[in-house]
């Protein structure tokens, strides 16, 4: 069996993987970027929207903003909206991942596609490219798993995911140009909300929901039951140009480290667990886990990505366990929605207190 050799594997190249790996090819040490899919960011499993400031942190590339969003309206269950003033972007997230991957191959990151990493084998990972009769191994110094909300590398360090949130989403033709995104809170979307984000002259029309068990209505058709509601407001035609889905992770803040394994992004549960936006944690989160798996090569000491931990915490551990903590009051207070959704929807102040 073939062994590759690395200073830094990154496992999955999403925007945490992008970023770690750029982060980690900056400082001159071998990184290894290796992602099942045939073409980073395809297929697109996202509603696309970023908050402003994120675009400030990547070199936006051409296309990749698709229009602006002003703010977010709130509809509550009666009927009655809310709005509040929130700058963002809607993107093409296949195009912002391809982009960061370019970032990270332009510092001297490789790109392995179409390669799905199985396991860990004798310290070393093992992994198989598409289509390929023999398994391939890889070496590396430290290991950054970036594979998403149903990570591989979480799962060797006993750190995975909980609390899943499902979702789907269909594209649609939108009647009229929208400035600003909107939420919608409903009986049908346990522990979530619906979301109708313009984009151009279309829309992402999508609902996420926390599954209670087997006599759950399938999403598809709670999805589909949403989307004739847009369309009867005269808002969205009601026919898919597109389908899409995934899972978003909700959960508390947790380990994220062991050894020389760091995760980071959905990998690590690093989703705001009350919005389901992920992006932004992703990049940010995913450079510094890039940084600290760099420094703990160079240093030849595995016990300094613990400070990976150290540092993420202090940047996103009060943000997350608050969410957390709403996220808990919504469930918990699911049968008087309208009244929980004041209580722990970040449209309003309460959410803050
Ligand atoms: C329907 C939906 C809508 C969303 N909308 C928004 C939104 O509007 N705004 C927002 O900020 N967030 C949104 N999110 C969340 C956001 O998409 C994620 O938080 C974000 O993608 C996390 O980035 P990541 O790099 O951690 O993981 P991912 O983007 O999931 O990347 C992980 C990568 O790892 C690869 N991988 C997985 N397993 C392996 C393996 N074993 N071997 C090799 N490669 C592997 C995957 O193919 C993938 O490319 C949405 C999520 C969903 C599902």
């Amino acid at each position: 069996m073939e062994t590759l050799k690395c200073d830094i594997l990154v496992v999955g190249a999403g925007p945490a993987g992008a970023s770690a790996a750029r982060a980690a090819a900056m400082t001159g040490l071998d990184v290894l970027m290796v992602e099942r899919r045939d073409r980073v960011g395809v297929p697109v499993q996202c509603a696309e929207f970023i908050p402003a400031p994120l675009l400030g942190e990547v070199d936006p590339a051409p296309g990749v903003v698709v229009q602006s969003v002003a703010g977010m309206r709130t509809i509550l269950p009666s009927g009655a909206t809310h709005l509040m003033r929130s700058p963002g972007r809607m993107i093409r997230r296949d195009l912002f991942d391809q982009a960061l991957a370019r970032a990270a191959e332009k510092e001297g990151a490789r790109l392995l596609v179409s390669t799905r990493v199985l396991r860990m084998e004798g310290g070393e990972v093992v992994a198989r490219e598409k289509g390929a009769s023999h398994e391939t191994r890889i070496a590396a110094g430290a290991i950054v798993g970036a594979d998403g909300p149903h990570s591989t590398v979480g799962r060797w360090i006993g750190s995975e995911n909980r609390h899943l949130i499902q979702a789907a989403q269909w594209r649609v033709a939108l009647a009229a140009p929208m400035e600003v995104t909107e939420v919608y809170f409903h009986q049908d979307f346990y522990g979530g909300y619906g979301w109708l984000f313009p984009a151009g002259r279309e829309a992402n029309v999508g609902v996420g929901r926390k599954r209670r068990g087997a006599s759950d209505e399938a999403i598809g058709r709670v999805l589909e039951r949403f989307v004739l509601r847009l369309a009867e407001a005269g808002k969205v035609l009601p026919k898919p140009i597109g389908t899409t889905g995934g899972w978003i992770p909700a959960e508390p803040v947790r380990r994220m480290t062991r050894g020389h394994v760091l995760l980071a992004g959905d990998a690590a549960g690093h989703a705001h667990p009350v919005t389901g936006a992920g992006v932004s944690q992703a990049v940010i989160g995913g450079r510094m886990a890039g940084k600290w798996a760099a420094r703990a090569v160079k240093a030849g000491d595995p016990g300094l990505v613990g400070a990976y931990e150290e540092e993420w915490r202090e940047s996103f551990g009060e943000v997350q366990e608050r969410a957390y903590g709403r996220r808990k009051l919504l469930e918990e207070g699911w049968d008087r929605l309208e009244t929980a959704v004041k209580a722990s929807w970040i449209a309003f102040r309460q959410y803050y207190a």
